[in-house]
């Protein structure tokens, strides 16, 4: 019996509710807590702030105070935080028995046992983050839908009513307010798909001989006119000959050009855009070729810049200020550059300072 006991991850304490003080604790309490019994029980009235984390204290003093006025058969069982000698705030489970009582029949001693439960509320705590990030992501989504569903539905409406006739929405105003909008909504599912696809390991290259220059230059033109149209200069410094990698030319142009439009999104009205590619020979697995996208907008902090390549990350998460997007792009951008046996990095001055995104590809 005594062996089984001590053989347990368990200290087993019996506690004075009077005196607020353990009067045993097992010898178990070295490998769960670190300190000696002797360390334990001889520090005084032990129900303070050294052992119990200062944050749970009113709860636990709640307890007790409402097991020693009670003269029912109470269990007692409170998750909370005691300190490890060496590792520091640990999670705990403390559950007890009333042991002795005094003339009135008022509890006056607990037994127990104490466990230590950091583990799992490690793993509870990544599950809450977890849930609370996708919900945070649905909120984020439907509202990345209803902008371009509400145009299409209005534009619709305006249709319905007049034929295409009305000379503040005519046919071809209205068809091409409505294909902007479909192009959003398929861009969002396609970076959606893209991600589970990710999540899951499935997003397979097509990898062939492919003219990295000739990439971003088409890219460079397909985003052009949106550049122009927002106002933003764009500027290109490319090479003058092809420069050939083993790649899929089809996400290197999905990595352009996401960087290419939060550079646009990120940027003020006036506002630079450099998209540049060179070859570095800093690198030392050989020869790599950098491109560099830069940009003079708001900037990111210090402490925000390895998160922003996380899924679902914004650096302003509040929906109210979001420019669009749903926190996928950079996140596709450097999965992709990954598969490529590539990395990107972030540079920037901070907030205000404008950015730069270097993504290195092995040629
Ligand atoms: P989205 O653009 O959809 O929000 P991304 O994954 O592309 O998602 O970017 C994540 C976050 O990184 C953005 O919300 C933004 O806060 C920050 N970010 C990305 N590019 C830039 C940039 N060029 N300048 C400043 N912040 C940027």
């Amino acid at each position: 019996m005594q062996g089984i006991i001590t053989s347990l991850p368990l200290v087993i304490y019996l506690f004075d509710l009077v005196e607020r003080k353990s009067l045993y604790v097992s010898p178990q309490v070295v490998e769960v807590f670190g300190y000696l019994p002797g360390e334990m029980q001889t520090a005084g009235p032990n129900l303070r702030p050294t052992f119990f984390h200062p944050d749970d204290l009113p709860r636990i003093a709640g307890y007790f105070a409402q097991i020693t006025g009670s003269t029912d058969e109470p269990v007692f069982s409170v998750e909370c935080r005691m300190h490890h000698k060496q590792r520091g705030w640990i999670w705990v489970v403390c559950r007890g028995i009333v042991y002795a009582r005094d003339g009135e029949g008022h509890p006056t001693q607990l037994l127990g046992t104490a466990e230590d439960i950091t583990e799992r509320k490690g793993a509870e705590e990544v599950l809450r983050l977890a849930d609370q990030r996708k919900n945070e992501f649905l909120a984020l989504l439907a509202h990345e839908l209803r902008n371009p569903l509400a145009t299409l539905n209005n534009t619709l409406l305006i249709l319905q009513l007049t034929g295409g006739t009305h000379e503040a929405m005519p046919l071809p105003m209205a068809t091409t307010l409505m294909e902007r909008e479909v192009v959003h909504l398929v861009r969002l599912v396609d970076d959606l798909l893209d991600v589970s696809r990710i999540s899951q390991g499935k997003i397979v290259l097509t990898k062939q001989r492919t003219d990295l220059v000739l990439v971003v230059r088409e890219t460079v033109e397909a985003v052009d006119g949106g550049f122009r149209m927002a106002n933003r200069t764009l500027t290109v410094d490319l090479l003058i000959e092809p420069l050939y990698l083993s790649g899929d030319a089809t996400r290197l142009k999905q990595v352009v050009s996401n960087l290419l439009n939060n550079a646009l999104k990120f940027t003020r009205t006036g506002g630079h855009v450099w998209i540049s590619l060179q070859i570095t020979n800093q690198e030392p697995g050989g020869p790599m070729a950098l491109l560099r996208v830069r940009d003079d907008g708001i900037g990111i902090a210090a402490y925000e810049r390895e998160r922003i390549f996380q899924m679902f990350v914004q650096v302003d998460s509040s929906l109210g200020r979001t420019r669009d997007g749903l926190g996928l792009g950079l996140a596709l951008v450097s999965e992709l550059v990954g598969l490529h046996g590539g990395r990107v990095e972030v540079h920037s001055a901070g907030e205000g300072q404008g950015s730069e995104f270097s993504v290195y590809l092995p040629t």
